[in-house]
């Protein structure tokens, strides 16, 4: 017999950061919604938590024991090799439904499990193409963009590549690309360092991929078009100077912290 207030006891006691919401989410995806107002878990569902329970507290990330989670209310296969898809990466989503039509042409560079072009796709009618060079992301990306049924044609090539699709003019280029400092490579959550290191290291200043990436796709977008770029922490001015000096004109959006999380870069 498992309730809730048990699995938050033993997700605390653990350090996990959010007890409530994962002891939720836990009860949600093992015994159903009903199971959040009724007593105690008993059966297969109570083996799967205790399960789930165990590969937790040993600090692997909820989302890789559930193996999916949602973005933009879209599911995503998720697992060893692929980043976790972040709330904060939905900006992204956000600009495209507000800037996008089903006439754009879009692509997005370091896809991972896809959850940037499928959503675009699904939410915009636009035609997406989606870059990723690992082999376990990539194969995220083809089953997610199955599962979701989008029209997003992927290819399996490096995302710093600017001549990959050639003679297409693109509307906009998405990336979240991998952007933690060495420095934060260093001090990683335990839960992080389950996450694959090509997703999340950036070079030793975190700027590697803007660097290369954004002067290599620069001139691929049409006139009016935009570059739009998650960031890091404190990397808004940093890659709003790159994209400057690819001759595009820099935005930089907020999240719901207040931290600058996207630019967009504009070409007149
Ligand atoms: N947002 C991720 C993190 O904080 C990093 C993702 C990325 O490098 N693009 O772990």
């Amino acid at each position: 017999m498992v309730s809730f207030a048990e699995i938050r006891k033993t997700l605390a006691a653990a350090g996990v950061f959010d007890p409530d919401f994962e002891a939720r989410e836990m009860l949600r995806e093992y015994a159903g919604d009903g199971a959040l107002f009724g007593g105690s878990v008993t059966g297969e569902a109570e083996t799967a938590i205790e399960e789930a329970l165990r590969r937790r507290v040993n600090g692997e990330p909820l989302q890789y024991i559930f193996g999916k989670w949602e973005f933009y209310g879209y599911p995503f296969y998720v697992g060893k090799g692929v980043l976790i898809p972040r709330p904060e990466t939905e900006l992204l989503v956000d600009i495209a439904v507000k800037r996008l039509s089903g006439g754009s042409t879009v692509i997005d560079l370091c896809s991972g499990s896809g959850c940037i072009p499928v959503s675009i796709a699904l939410r915009t009618g636009a035609k997406c193409r989606a870059v990723e060079l690992h082999e376990e992301a990539f194969s995220y990306l083809t089953r997610n963009i199955e599962l979701n049924g989008a029209d997003v044609e992927a290819v399996r090539a490096d995302a710093l590549d600017g001549t990959l699709f050639p003679g297409v003019t693109f509307d906009a280029v998405f990336s979240n690309p991998p952007y933690l400092t060495g420095e934060e490579m260093r001090t990683l959550m335990r839960e992080v360092r389950h996450e694959p290191e090509t997703a999340l290291y950036g070079g030793e200043d975190g700027l590697d991929f803007y660097r290369r990436m954004i002067p290599a796709w620069a001139g691929r977008i049409a006139h009016g078009g935009f570059f739009a770029a998650e960031t890091g922490d404190s990397q808004s001015e940093a890659v709003s100077g790159i994209m400057r000096d690819a001759g595009l004109s820099p935005e930089t959006i907020t999240d719901y912290a207040g931290i600058g999380r996207v630019v967009v870069g504009e070409r007149q």
